[in-house]
């Protein structure tokens, strides 16, 4: 029989209505002839009361703790997706991230997949085409025995990790949107749904701000070539569109220069001034920072005009802005920096497409037609197939819808 892995997310197991309607996807995909595993998120809102509740516990508390707190979310529906799943005639049990069992290492909170068991879940195809209900963002580290969480988003990266593990022929993630757009439609209506995008523009895209999936979870699926379907779960279940294929870029047969835009206002600006032109400065603000486990995005800095000193501007996550400069203030003597300067009202936009690759001109275009608008750009980074410019947050949507058209993807 050929293997499927279907994932659900929050949203569309909110409450039992949802989880019923969840098990209707899944009859159809059985009756297709597929043996299921299904990979379910907690219901929406759960994981952040059970956050909220450890912190108010403590707010400095034992990650091993709070993952075992936080992994109960997901144990509750993938029981209630057993129970609705057998009440329609589908044999069925549920799978929680130890029993798999979903190997990790110890980073609580955080883990990494390292593993995946599985044999018991094939023993229950073979012997009942018995559907597997496994319970997303939880593992176990072996040599401990103690539960883990993967982090926020995980449950993704578990549905793609669990498809690899049981070489399934594919995974389809549901979620609350029919795909991946080219960018968010709630900025430009004009946003078109991609029928396919490459595992490394979704990479991209997922890293530049894009919320649709979880960063790792397309690490996972490019590393073990996954076929992936972002869909929707509020499709009716007899009749349901295919979503937005993400794979090799070998099954795309055309393709624009520009795939996507995406945007974070989750960044935050640093700027050293007047640091020392000379070798080692550079390690000296940056290893510090990733000590503090602080990951820094854009970096630029000048060639200085007298060879004496320069300014070094980069950007890390809202989040870890506080951290970074605490960081910072204590290397200053270290770094030698006679000021510093520190903005969060930033936002970076970014532009994605293999066709970069092999056209040029594509950011110049864009830093003339975000210039004709009167945005002001703060830095600028590049690579092989994105370019991504830092500006100032108040701009953000003008910034997209901009580049959006520029690129021709607003829809006729
Ligand atoms: N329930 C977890 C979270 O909200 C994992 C997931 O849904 O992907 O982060
Ligand atoms: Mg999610």
């Amino acid at each position: 029989m050929p293997r499927l892995v279907m994932k659900f997310g929050g949203t569309s197991v909110a409450n039992v209505e949802r989880i019923k309607n969840v098990a209707r996807h899944v009859k159809r995909e059985v009756e297709a002839g597929f043996d299921v595993a299904v990979v379910v998120s907690a219901m929406s809102g759960k994981t952040n009361e059970l956050v909220a509740w450890c912190k108010e516990a403590a707010p400095l508390h034992d990650q091993r703790e709070y993952d075992a707190v936080v992994a109960s979310g997901e144990q509750v529906t993938t029981g209630l997706l057993a129970i609705a799943l057998q009440e329609i005639g589908i044999p069925a049990r549920s799978w929680q991230g130890w029993q798999v069992p979903v190997e990790t290492d110890a980073a609580h909170g955080a883990a990494r997949i390292t593993g995946i068991g599985g044999a018991g879940i094939l023993q229950g195809f073979e012997e009942h085409r018995e559907v597997a209900v496994v319970a997303g963002f939880q593992g176990i580290h072996l040599p401990t025995g103690r539960l883990t969480t993967l982090g926020r988003g995980g449950a993704d990266t578990s549905a793609v990790a669990v498809a690899a593990g049981l070489h399934a022929d594919r995974c389809d993630i549901y979620t609350d949107v029919d795909g991946v757009y080219t960018t968010d439609p709630r900025i430009v209506p004009k946003a078109q749904r991609l029928d396919r995008v490459s595992f490394e523009e979704m990479l991209e895209l997922a890293s530049a701000g894009a919320k649709v999936l979880q960063v790792r979870s397309v690490e996972v699926a490019m590393v073990h070539n996954v076929r992936t379907f972002v869909r929707s779960s509020f499709d009716d279940p007899n009749n349901p569109k295919p979503g937005t294929l993400i794979c090799g870029e070998e099954e795309i047969v055309e393709s624009q220069v520009v795939t996507g835009i995406a945007y974070s206002k989750d960044e935050a600006q640093i700027t050293l001034r007047n640091v020392p032109d000379k070798p080692g400065v550079a390690a000296a603000v940056f290893a510090p920072l990733a000590d503090a486990n602080v990951v820094v995005d854009m970096i630029v800095q000048n060639i200085s005009p007298d060879g004496k000193t320069t300014d070094i501007t980069f950007t890390v996550p809202s989040a870890d802005y506080t951290r970074a400069m605490a960081v910072l203030a204590k290397q200053k003597d270290t770094i030698g920096y006679p000021s510093i300067e520190g903005a969060q009202d930033v936002a970076k936009v970014s532009a994605i497409g293999v066709g970069m690759r092999s056209h040029a001109g594509v950011a110049a275009k864009a830093f003339k037609a975000l210039a004709d608008r009167g945005i002001n750009i703060r830095a600028i980074t590049t690579s092989e197939i994105k370019f991504s410019v830092l500006i100032d947050q108040a701009y953000t949507e003008l910034a997209v819808r901009t580049l959006h058209s520029l690129y021709g993807l607003d829809a006729a």
